[in-house]
């Protein structure tokens, strides 16, 4: 349920150009691309006995992502990619580390995942014995980082939701929890440091949706305001959705109408 920056997960993992072998493909899903793509997924598992199991959590992921708002109404723009790699490729590409992030990636690999596809991307690393989820904070315009580790979670339910909370994380999103550990400052859209940018990010929506507000407390800091009172972007086992005003900036993001400033400033 962390976010760290860009840069973190690259550290000293040095490396020789090498040709890659490994295949991305479109994930063969019931979806037509209605407009243009503004989302690229990128799934990749490790430590998994079988690939159907694999794919099986991948259309779990894509089950819940087409029933959350609004990734329900932005379904068209967003693409699917599966990779596919021999394990021997996997061990020169990811590191596992004791400590935090729990893998280190290869920016080699990174960097030709991009060639291929011509676009930015977030890379779902999903670790099938990993204890740890992560993401970078990031935005719909950058390539980007999502760690998670599929033994910290009791079902698919969990699992889905604590999928959403990192693809939130790096679509720009704060984490909106008061008791956790402060990895970042407070910053747009859903973590004020003071009442006045809570106001301007979302005061339009207060008294207007009854679920908005100016909450105290959010990125581990209670001093902090947030929108909501419960948000996956908070704690995603307790909320069904990423409430109004994540809605409002992911939206607006999918339909490319905003640029989003992860760095707050
Ligand atoms: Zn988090």
């Amino acid at each position: 349920m962390s976010i760290k920056v860009w840069g973190f997960f690259f550290l000293s993992f040095l490396f020789n150009n090498i040709c890659f072998a490994y295949d991305i493909k479109l994930y063969p899903i019931e979806h037509s691309l209605e407009y243009k793509p503004t989302l690229d997924l990128v799934f990749s598992g490790l430590n998994y006995q079988n690939q159907k199991v694999f794919f099986n959590d991948i259309e779990i992921f894509i089950q819940r992502l087409k029933q959350t708002r609004p990734f329900t109404e932005n379904f068209g723009r967003i693409k699917f990619y599966c990779i596919y790699f021999s394990e021997k490729e996997k061990n020169v590409i990811f590191q596992q580390v004791q400590g935090f992030p729990p893998l280190k990636v290869r920016q080699d690999f990174l960097e030709d995942i991009f060639a291929r596809l011509k676009s930015n991307y977030k890379l779902v690393i999903i670790d099938a014995s990993g204890l740890t989820s992560c993401a970078e904070l990031s935005s719909s315009e950058k390539a980007s980082l999502i760690i998670l580790g599929k033994a910290r979670y009791k079902d698919k339910h969990s699992f889905a939701k604590g999928f959403l909370h990192e693809l939130g994380h790096s679509l720009g999103l704060r984490d909106e929890c008061v008791d956790c550990q402060q990895l970042l400052a407070a910053g747009p859209p859903n973590c004020a440091a003071i009442r006045e940018d809570a106001e301007k990010w979302w005061g339009d929506l207060v008294g207007k949706d009854l679920r908005v507000n100016y909450i105290s407390g959010c990125c581990g800091n209670k001093d902090y305001i947030r929108p909501t009172i419960a948000s996956f972007m908070n704690d995603p086992g307790k909320a069904e959705d990423f409430g109004p005003v994540n809605e409002r900036y992911l939206n607006e993001l999918l339909k490319n109408k905003i640029v989003s400033n992860p760095s707050g400033s």
